[in-house]
């Protein structure tokens, strides 16, 4: 059996759970009281909110701002909430709550058929808006927490292994790269920096050797059914893993192969 060597991921892996942020909230809705009456209440139940206007102004900020869930009025100046709906709908990276100010069900039905999630008829009741709010938040997380992977790492042995106890090497630049990037606890990691440490030499101009390092661990971690967004590139900065809490140390006992026996050979055969 190998020597053992230090769990360095230690560290992270006892990090607590980063705190719940807030929900954030786009509003879309043309009438100025409304829309201040439904931000009012947003704020008041911790959210994050950004307002628009029109169709136009609602795609610039949720460009920007991002929102888990946005709020969308049927009736804009410059577009069909319809349409707007559409829009949101496709690019299908924040949940649609329909305000409508008709109760006709044919709007409703045309919503829902486009792509919104729920919808609401004006003036929401306060309490209501915010629970269906949270709702909306909850299903859209619960099934993305159940597709999460978690990533047995061996520190030990430096390898990743499978959920079968099947088990990918990795060389010695690669754990380390991979140690550098987990430390870090989803802030990005500077190219230079992972040249220095991983490759144990300055970073030149024009090289790549630290981005084909991390193509290697990204083809490594996808061989373990990680998503190949677990290491993201950090434009002008470098990479980061944005969830480290997806990785997991296995226990000093590493679990043992389908023979019984840690292999060692072939645990850190070649590439
Ligand atoms: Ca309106």
């Amino acid at each position: 059996m190998a020597p053992e060597r230090p769990v360095q991921l230690r560290p992270v892996l006892r990090r607590p759970a980063k705190p719940a942020t807030p929900i954030r909230v786009l509003v879309v809705e043309d009438v100025p009281t409304m829309a201040l009456t439904v931000q009012s209440i947003l704020l008041q139940a911790s959210m994050e909110v950004e307002l628009a206007e029109t169709g136009a102004l609602a795609w610039e900020r949720k460009l920007e701002f991002c929102p888990d869930i946005a709020l969308i009025d049927l009736g804009l100046p410059d577009v069909l909430g319809f349409e707007l709906i559409e829009r949101f709908a496709r690019a299908g990276d924040c949940g649609i709550i329909l305000l409508t100010a008709s109760d006709e069900e044919s709007d409703r039905v045309m919503a829902l058929e486009t792509g919104a999630d729920d919808y609401m008829v004006k003036p929401a009741p306060g309490r209501e808006l915010v629970a269906r709010i949270h709702a909306l938040h909850r299903r859209m997380n619960r099934p993305q927490a159940d597709r999460m992977l978690r990533i047995y790492i061996d520190p030990a042995q430096r390898c990743l292994v499978g959920i079968g106890g099947e088990r990918t090497a990795l060389t010695e630049a690669e754990m380390s790269a991979l140690d550098t990037l987990l430390d870090a606890a989803g802030t990005s990691v500077s190219r230079e920096w992972l040249s220095r440490i991983a490759l144990k030499r300055p970073l030149h101009a024009d090289d790549r050797a630290v981005d084909q390092l991390v193509m290697k661990l990204r083809r490594k971690l996808a061989s373990q059914g990680a998503s190949d967004r677990v290491i993201l590139s950090a434009r002008r900065q470098g990479y980061v893993i944005a969830d480290p809490s997806l990785f997991r140390a296995v226990p000093r006992t590493a679990p043992a192969n389908s023979n019984g026996h840690l292999n060692g050979a072939e645990a850190f055969g070649a590439e």
